[in-house]
Parts: structure tokens; sequence; C-alpha cells
């Protein structure tokens, strides 16, 4: 993978480059946030550039042997270790086939995309005991081209504590040219121990615009529906891509919203039940989206209300329905509206019953929006 292939992260990519022209290049590093921010991509970027033989100031050549061989996830230096259903096989390198599928597939992904990968029946992956030994194995042969050996370890939180407690030495004092890329998603799930013999790296938010012009050249998206899906996602492709691929529920959910507003607002009883029995059907899924839609379209609201309509990112559909909506969202209903909303999802990810949930959501509502 080259820099130039990674979505936004201007300024981190160069500090990474910059790391490596300048030679002084950490032995223990830890690329930490979100899977949808890109910390496994900047990885394979940062693992190509440095074995580049023609690497130029801002990217790896991507035609090199080298870059091939880091193309096709087949160079002998570059080691990846990941989470692995134990049951199925206990080290990375019996599941390596999956691994490059995904790869080639895509550098996005997360632990449950890999999860369904590999386990049909989705029982937690995790990195056990094995793969220590097969890590300090591999390190302390020498590099097969002469140069630098890189471990990528992808999740590395999914740990168990005997593998990081074998890691340790090896992570404190590594043979000669050897580096580690730890990826993780929540850097403060690590030991203390590991979190303090790597230096790290914040992978932060892809930047809005970067996100949507994404979402415009390779998705196909016109301008209006890129910057709307963009402000959703949040700085998380991930995010970015899974609202596209129920975009076709994108009107059910501006739907659904509007009409649980309308019954709200008019307190008509008998027709907030029928909503809640109708969005009770819709699937575990869907109501999560929805959920995350509502929280979406409250934060716009609030902006509409503060800013006029200069920094909100919608769809011209939403607009209109701002428009008259944004004035039920205020200072004084703001709070208990995104908590109560955060909690259905919270409580709906945990299989909730929907059918009361929504019905409590629906009376919720009228009383807030009754407040503003
Ligand atoms: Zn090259």
């Amino acid at each position: 993978m080259q820099f130039q292939q990674i979505i936004g992260q201007t300024t981190l990519k160069q500090e990474l480059i910059q790391e490596i022209n300048s030679g002084k290049i950490a032995h223990a590093q830890l690329l930490q946030g979100p899977a949808g921010y890109g910390g496994l991509p900047l990885a394979l970027a940062f693992s190509q550039y440095l074995f580049c033989t023609e690497r130029s100031a801002e990217d790896s050549c991507g035609r090199c042997a080298s870059c091939q061989k880091v193309q096709q996830l087949q160079h002998p230096d570059l080691h990846f270790v990941f989470p692995v259903v134990l049951s199925i096989g206990k080290t990375s390198d019996l599941f390596l086939s999956d691994w490059r599928a995904q790869l080639q597939q895509s550098a996005y992904f997360d632990l449950f995309n890999w999860t369904e990968r590999i386990d049909t029946k989705l029982r937690k992956p995790i990195i056990g005991t094995e793969e220590s030994k097969e890590i300090i194995r591999k390190l302390s042969l020498k590099g097969y081209e002469g140069g630098y050996k890189i471990m990528i370890i992808w999740q590395p939180e999914e740990m168990n504590a005997d593998c990081a407690n074998k890691l340790l030495k090896i992570l404190e004092e590594p043979p000669a040219q050897t580096l580690f890329l730890l990826v993780s998603e929540d850097a403060s799930k690590l030991m203390i121990t590991i979190q303090s013999r790597t230096q790290l790296i914040r992978v932060p938010k892809i930047k809005t615009d970067d996100l949507s012009t994404y979402l415009q050249e390779v998705k196909n998206q016109t301008r209006t529906n890129a910057d709307a899906i963009a402000a959703f996602a949040d700085g998380s492709v991930l995010s970015a891509l899974s609202y596209l691929a129920t975009s076709e529920d994108q009107d059910q959910q501006r739907d659904h919203f509007i009409q649980l507003m309308r019954v709200c607002y008019k307190k008509e009883v008998l027709a907030m039940m029928d909503w809640a029995d109708e969005i009770a059907t819709i699937g575990k899924e869907r109501q999560k989206l929805f959920l995350q839609y509502a929280l979406h379209m409250m934060r716009q609201s609030m902006l509409t209300n503060y800013m006029g309509d200069v920094l909100t990112k919608v769809s011209s559909e939403e607009a209109a329905f701002l428009e008259k909506f944004a004035p039920f969202i205020s200072g004084n209903n703001i709070r208990e509206f995104m908590s109560t909303f955060d909690a259905a999802y919270f409580q709906i990810d945990r299989n909730a019953n929907a059918r009361i949930l929504f019905t409590q959501l629906c009376f919720q509502t009228m009383r807030y929006i009754h407040q503003a």
C-alpha cells in the first residue's frame, strides 16, 4: 500500500515519512485510533516506504521488487500477527490466506469484519500464548533481505496476558533492525508494561472534506450526498461505508425520524404507539442506524440554531426539515435528547425489548420537545 492510497491523514503521513527519512525510527510504535480512521493502512504504507528501494520524498515507488512483495503481502521480512479463533488454529500463520484475502479486498476493516471472515460461529478471536513463541522465533532469524524486519501486530489489545508478558523482553530489547508496529483501537486496554515500551502515535479522525472527496471520487456519490454522509461518519471511513451500504434505508430513516418528531410534537399517543410498533419490526441493525441518524440530526439542529446553515452538512430534503425542526432542539433539552438516544442505542445493542424501548423513547421525546 502506498501513502497516496490512504484516505486523508495528510499530516500524519508527512510525520511518518519524515520519521523514516530522518533515520531515527523508534523500534516499537503504537498506532491507535478506531479502525475506520486507518491505522492499519498507515502501518502498511509505512512498511512499504521503509522497504522500497526507490522511494521518493513523498511515497514508495509502488513498482520495485520490494514494493511488489509488500503489495502482495509476500515480503519475507514483513510479519503479521492478529487475533485468531484458537479452536480453529493457534497462530496467525494458519490464517494467512484469509488475512491476504481481507487486505486485498480492503485494508479498512474492524475486528467484527475479520471475525465474520474467519469463523461462521463468530467466536471471539484472541492473540494467544503460542503466538508469542512464533513472534520471538521469527524475529530471532536474520532478515532475508538484509534490512529491517517488521512485525505488525493488529489489535494487540486482544492479546492474552501470558502472550503479552512473554513479549515484554523482546519489546524492550529487540534484535537489531527490528521494528514493531502495533495497531490498536484502544491502547488503554493494553497492559501498562506494553504501553510504556512503545511510542504512541494517535491516528486522528479523517477530515470530513477528505472523506467527502473519497465518497465522490471512489464511490461515485454526488457532492451533497457525500458531504452529508461524511459529516455523519464522524471521521471513520467504515461508518461512511456502512451508511452507504444501507443508503436505500436512508429515506426510511429520515421518514421515521420526521414521523417521530411530528407525532410527539402533536402529542398523538395512538400514533406514537403505531410508530413504536413499526420501528420494533425493522431489526436490530437498522434500529441502531436509526438511533445514530437521530443523534446526527440533533447535532445538526444545534448547529443550524447557532450558526445558521453555514456549517451543517445535510442533504437538501434534510435541510428543509431542519429549518422547521431545529427550533425544537435547544440548550433546554439537547442534553436530555442526546443521552436518551445514546442510552437507547446502548440498550438495543444489548438486545433490549425494542417495542417497550421505542415506546418509552416516544414519551421522553414528547416531554423534551415541549421543553425547548
Ligand atoms: Zn518501491
